[in-house]
């Protein structure tokens, strides 16, 4: 007997979204010049119209920044711009439900991970730097820390808000004035961002927020007047903007791309490592730099963890972002989506085996089935690439070397999962595995005072925890 879940719809009634915005910048929402629409990818509903940045309004934005800078909030005691930084998380509690549907209407997330994972974290992010802006001289960084001056922010459409307080608090708190970019397909929570912060009375300039594509992204790369670069993002475009601030005084963090290998030894719990695992690679659809999307199993329990696996992959709700029952919603554009075609039509041609269980996808938007791949060969294209979706690939391992050296063969080195039951075992795989963050025998768990960030082709520098705010400090090199 089968239990259906009744419809559990989310009110959209706490949003007010406007047919058109502009830019905020010094403290003000200005009229764009050109604009494109963006969509809800669950529905192909033209939500709103973006305001793709032009070289006077980066200009404009840069100057409202350099501003601030100089006029206010370099002046500032820490003291001061802590209390700046706790308002806006108070505000953002206070107006959580009203970020979380707009972050999945324009996202396509489910509502419960907006609502439990996104929003609550974003404000956790502002209260813990606003705790460090009076004690930056006891962060073990010196007695007499500088900020850069105005710090251009780039970010992507995975986790629009989350990835803004990523961002924009330590920014503040080590007194740094920002100009962020919101991802082309997700700016309207940085746009609420906005408001919140004229909410909260921070003084103009403080925060501009420049909407666009990659052509505005370039114009704040490259602009003379900015004094940091921090970017989330692809490893593509990671490259390009390490090129471009190569000649330059700009100081520079990068955060991109992954593809963590979640390694399941022989003795870890199953039925808990089975669950990690689905965490792991369809939590926010797989749009996750640090998802785990190679499962580097045991041999010998391969096939027990494989079945159990597919039993949990048949429960997995897949449809309306705004349900609260639904575990994996829209991917988040018709671009990533071909993506995501593309590579698993690459795995097939390669000769792994595709599995996904049977569930009926919306005819309109954006989909893609939770899906699994086995005999994938190290060569193969969906065990070396970033699919950045709702994809697994998994290879087997004998001995545990031969786990470690699987797990390490990437370019990248963000993250990687270990799922045993012994502690030594657990100590010995995670010195040996070349990834920024490790977790055991969980995954995905994400706390403003750890330190995230990756080796190799994942990026430079740290975000988040005393790390992260060396990161906007004068003195400190990204490495
Ligand atoms: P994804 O593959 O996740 O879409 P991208 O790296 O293309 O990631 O985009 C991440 C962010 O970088 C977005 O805000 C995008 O507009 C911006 N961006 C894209 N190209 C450039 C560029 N050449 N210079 C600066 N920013 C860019």
């Amino acid at each position: 007997m089968t239990f259906e879940y009744a419809p559990a719809p989310e009110s959209r009634s706490s949003v007010s979204i406007s047919p058109k915005y502009g830019h905020f910048i010094g403290g003000k929402f200005v009229a764009g010049t050109k604009h494109f629409p963006t969509i809800n990818p669950a529905t192909e509903e033209v939500l709103s119209k973006i305001a793709c940045g032009t070289k006077s309004d980066v200009d404009a934005a840069v100057k409202a920044a350099r501003k601030a800078y100089v006029g206010t909030w370099s002046k500032m005691s820490g003291k001061e711009r802590g209390k700046y930084l706790f308002r806006i998380a108070r505000i953002m509690q206070e107006r959580a439900r009203e970020f979380a549907v707009l972050e999945t209407l324009d996202n396509g997330k489910p509502i419960r991970e907006s609502r439990d994972v996104d929003v609550p974290l974003a404000a956790a992010h502002f209260f813990y730097h606003a705790g460090w802006a009076d004690k930056l001289e006891y962060a073990g960084l010196g007695t007499s820390t500088k900020p850069h001056g105005v710090a251009g922010q780039i970010i992507p459409w995975n986790f629009p808000l989350l990835m803004l307080a990523w961002k924009v608090a330590p920014a503040l708190a080590t007194g740094n004035t920002v100009v962020l970019k919101p991802a082309e397909t997700t700016s309207l929570t940085a746009l609420l961002f906005a408001q919140v912060c004229q909410e909260a009375e921070l003084p103009a300039g403080v925060v501009n927020i420049v909407t666009g594509d990659g052509s505005t992204g370039a114009l704040i790369v490259n602009h003379p007047g900015i004094d940091k670069i921090a970017f989330t993002g692809s490893t593509e475009v990671g490259k390009i903007i390490a090129r471009a601030v190569a000649s330059t005084k700009k100081s520079v963090t990068l955060e991109l791309g992954g593809k963590a290998a979640n390694i399941v030894f022989d003795d870890a719990p199953i039925d808990e490592a089975v669950e990690g695992i689905i965490n792991g690679i369809f939590f926010n659809q797989g749009h996750v730099c640090c998802a785990g999307s190679r499962l580097v199993l045991q041999e010998n329990i391969a096939d027990e963890f494989l079945e159990k696996l597919k039993i949990r992959m048949n429960k997995i709700r897949v449809g309306d972002p705004m349900d609260k029952n639904t575990d994996l919603g829209a991917i988040n554009s018709q671009e990533q989506l071909l993506k995501i075609r593309e590579l698993t039509i690459a795995g097939d041609k390669e000769g792994a085996q595709r599995w996904s269980p049977e569930c009926a996808l919306p005819s309109k938007g954006f989909w893609f089935p939770p899906t699994i791949f086995t005999g994938v060969t190290q060569g193969h294209r969906i065990a070396r690439e970033e699919i950045f979706g709702p994809v697994l690939s998994v290879l087997t391992f004998r001995t545990p070397q031969e786990a470690i050296d699987k797990a390490n063969n990437t370019p990248f080195g963000l993250s990687a999962g270990i799922w045993s039951e012994k502690g030594s075992r657990i100590f010995w795989a995670s010195q040996q595995l070349r990834a920024g963050v490790i977790w055991a025998n969980t995954f995905n768990k994400f706390d403003p005072t750890s330190p995230f960030g990756g080796y190799k082709e994942s990026g430079w520098g740290r975000e988040g925890g005393r790390h992260g705010l060396s990161a906007y400090l004068k003195g400190f090199s990204h490495e």
